[in-house]
């Protein structure tokens, strides 16, 4: 029973072409190195992409898992405009039980990722040894990073991105398929690559809404 559990899970983390489709629509450009699917929502469609420790150019990458989803990313993003990265910074200063258990997640992160370099036959990469994301182990700097972790990792892994979590439950929350008109199905998925995102990879995708796409209106003359 065991076994065939964790044989199940292992089978669902594999990306399939659909997948990879999926997540190029939910952020509006095409996906590199994904190796795994940590987290889907009840309909089977990806929450979270884990991407390669080592690109496929070779580029060492800390930041495992991304959030996807659309609604759950504009719902973090709320989060964030909304000043709950100071409090919870504030918190992690003042209370030591919350420190150590943040502490603990920035531990848990790095042994994903250390796992999945070693299911994908990538291996160690050292140049990120002890480097995490998201600002742990003793800062908040990006909830959607923390929200990937608990998603990924399951609830108790990463104490904010369990809270943040929580807070965003008014407009996701893990029961329920929200994908329904979450991205643009129409078309043809994305195939350029729009993004310029560096080695981190963050600051100019995650945390922000799937960009919208322009309708291809020069072709579509024949409907
Ligand atoms: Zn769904």
């Amino acid at each position: 029973m065991e076994h065939n559990t964790a044989a199940a899970r292992d089978e669902s983390r594999q990306p399939t072409a659909h997948d990879l489709e999926v997540l190029s629509r939910q952020l509006g450009r095409p996906v590199r190195d994904v190796v795994e699917i940590p987290a889907r929502c009840v309909c089977g469609n990806p929450l979270v992409a884990a991407t390669a420790p080592r690109l496929s150019n070779g580029t060492p990458f800390p930041t495992t898992f991304y959030l996807t989803h659309p609604v759950i990313t504009a719902a973090v993003s709320r989060l964030e405009a909304a000043g709950v990265m100071n409090t919870m910074n504030d918190e992690l200063t003042s209370d030591a039980g919350l420190a150590a258990g943040y502490r603990a997640a920035h531990e848990d992160y790095l042994a994903a990722r250390e796992a999945i370099g070693r299911r994908s036959g990538i291996g160690p990469v050292p140049e990120i040894d002890g480097v995490s994301a998201g600002g742990m182990p003793a800062r908040v700097k990006c909830l959607h990073v923390l929200v990937g972790h608990s998603l990924a990792a399951g609830k108790g892994a990463n104490p904010l991105g369990d809270r943040a979590l929580e807070m965003i439950s008014e407009w996701w929350t893990a029961d329920k398929c929200y994908c329904d008109g979450a991205w643009d199905t129409s078309g043809e998925a994305p195939s350029r690559d729009l993004s310029r995102h560096g080695p981190q990879g963050l600051p100019d995708l995650v945390g922000r809404p799937a960009p919208m796409r322009k309708s291809a209106g020069s072709t579509g003359a024949a409907e």
